[in-house]
């Protein structure tokens, strides 16, 4: 797994700072609000100077944080879009993110996880998310509403 600095307290943004940080590379975060089911709930798309990430704006905290995570995972993979993903997605992105298509080189977007891509992208995720949401690394530093996410995620004790 690539190496991040997670930041302590934890919060997705500082995550993505730190990676872009290291990177060299702003990562943007921007939220964006899509009615069409077949549209993927996140998007990784690499422009000139800057990556963009893109999530669904209508989830709840934990799920956005999975899709940003999620979106991480290919960008520290570095992992490849092909020409024919990149053309679909231009021609149905770009009206509705209003960006130039010609600027973008590259696009990724979490719709499936039967390639080996994004069970990649997704373990990352899980990993990740799995490390900072764990009641003893809540614990550790008094979080006590990470600690609530956490027992949220894990569902009512019985
Ligand atoms: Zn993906």
């Amino acid at each position: 797994m690539a190496e991040v600095d997670v930041p302590e307290p934890f919060s997705i943004e500082a995550l993505c700072e730190n990676v872009a940080r290291r990177r060299g590379r702003p990562i943007e975060l921007r939220a964006f609000y899509e009615s069409d089911p077949t549209m993927p709930c996140g998007l990784w798309l690499q422009m000139p100077e800057r990556d963009v990430i893109y999530y669904e704006g209508a989830v709840s905290l934990p799920l956005r944080e999975n899709i940003i995570a999620h979106e991480l995972g290919h960008i520290l993979a570095d992992h490849p879009c092909d020409q024919q993903e990149l053309d679909v997605y231009r021609a149905r992105l770009m009206p509705t993110l209003a960006l130039n298509p010609s600027l973008l080189t590259r696009v990724l977007g979490r719709v499936s996880y039967t390639t080996a891509r994004e069970q990649e992208a997704e373990m990352f995720a899980w990993l990740l998310l799995g490390s900072v949401r764990s009641p003893d690394a809540a614990e550790a530093r008094g979080d006590a509403s990470a600690q609530g996410r956490a027992a949220a995620l894990l569902g009512p004790s019985s």
